[in-house]
């Protein structure tokens, strides 16, 4: 088969990423061979590209928003059928055993394993993923529309629990790109209102369309205080900002993996009257199975851009650039 595979971690402008012919994986007792249809584009994927991100696994080939048939299933395997769709996420792999794993906080866990960083991911004619990390994928999404919702989606919908929003609260989204803008739609669904606060002219206008009450400049006051807010936007000066805008009681969930330093906060003007500061780290499968489902009653719709898969360094590079809107998303054009 062929794959992409991470040479020397370098500017994507530099052609870290090489097509290399390799044999198709043979799956372990416990694993599905998955044949790639789509792969989603996403940010941790340049980083993997360019060593932002430490190389855990020499020449890995990176993508883990996949969805794919089975293709082949290992020994062990009951409960997949090859011809089945499957999707494939983030994380890989946990240990089962160790202290967060048993008090269903696998997120946490300190053994865990990631898709296109310790194992070859979707840039590929083929990948593997162990059964039991699989997802079933909803049956009216298509393969393109879906591919984003497998980590943009899964992350948008733990942040969105992790700010604990009553029902009908009221929500703010500090940044509003792929992540945010299907996070507001299962928040919307839920009959939240929604305001989103950033700087692009453009992600105020879309924020609008998709039903934001609405939406304004990230360091401008929203119109009401917040029940809840998330911060997408990897700003640490924002995190007071946000912190203000809230109601008593409300809570900051800080989406992003990197956070610029956090300005020294007000003890008084930003976290009494119980006022909250989370983080978001990485999600359970729970998260993941949890969202698809909500995704598919609530018709969630990711908008995705297109790019053959033997062209995924163009992706990359029109991701750096930031040439689109929405999530870029590969599509098997090699086999
Ligand atoms: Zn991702
Ligand atoms: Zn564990």
């Amino acid at each position: 088969m062929r794959a992409w595979s991470v040479q020397r971690p370098g500017p994507v402008e530099g052609d870290p990423l090489r097509l290399v012919e390799r044999p198709v994986p043979v799956p372990g007792a416990d694993e599905l061979l998955v044949r790639v249809r789509a792969c989603g584009v996403c940010r941790t994927d340049l980083h993997v590209t360019e060593g932002d991100l430490p190389v855990h696994r020499t020449g890995v080939t990176p993508g883990h928003e996949v969805v794919g048939e089975v293709a082949g299933t290992g020994a062990g395997v009951a409960d997949f059928a090859v011809g089945d769709r499957v999707g494939v996420a983030w994380l890989r792999r946990t240990d089962g055993e160790c202290v967060y794993c048993r008090r269903g906080a696998e997120n946490l866990c300190p053994y865990s394993e990631y898709t296109g960083w310790d194992a070859d991911g979707g840039y590929a004619e083929y990948t593997t993923v162990p059964a039991a990390f699989a997802y079933r994928l909803p049956g009216a999404l298509g393969d393109v529309a879906l591919a984003p919702l497998l980590c943009a989606g899964i992350i948008g919908y733990r942040a969105l629990r992790r700010a604990s929003l009553p029902p009908g609260g009221r929500l703010g989204l500090y940044g509003f790109g792929g992540s945010a803008h299907l996070c507001a739609q299962v928040a919307l669904a839920e009959g939240a209102r929604v305001h989103v606060l950033t700087r692009g002219a453009e992600a105020r206008r879309l924020a609008v369309e998709v039903g934001a009450a609405s939406a304004r400049d990230a360091y401008e006051p929203p119109p009401e205080p917040l029940d809840g807010a998330i911060l997408f936007a990897p700003v640490g000066d924002l995190v007071p900002v946000a912190l203000r805008a809230l109601d008593r009681g409300g809570v900051l969930a800080v989406a992003g993996i990197h956070l610029s330093d956090v300005p020294a906060l007000n003890y008084e003007r930003e976290l009494f009257y119980e006022r909250e500061l989370r983080s978001v780290t990485s999600n359970t499968r729970a998260d993941g199975r949890e969202f698809l489902a909500l995704a598919e009653r609530h018709g969630v719709h990711a908008t995705t851009h297109a790019y053959p898969l033997s062209e995924a360094p163009w992706a990359l590079r029109d991701l750096k650039a930031g040439r689109f809107d929405g999530a870029a998303v590969l599509v098997n054009d090699l086999s």
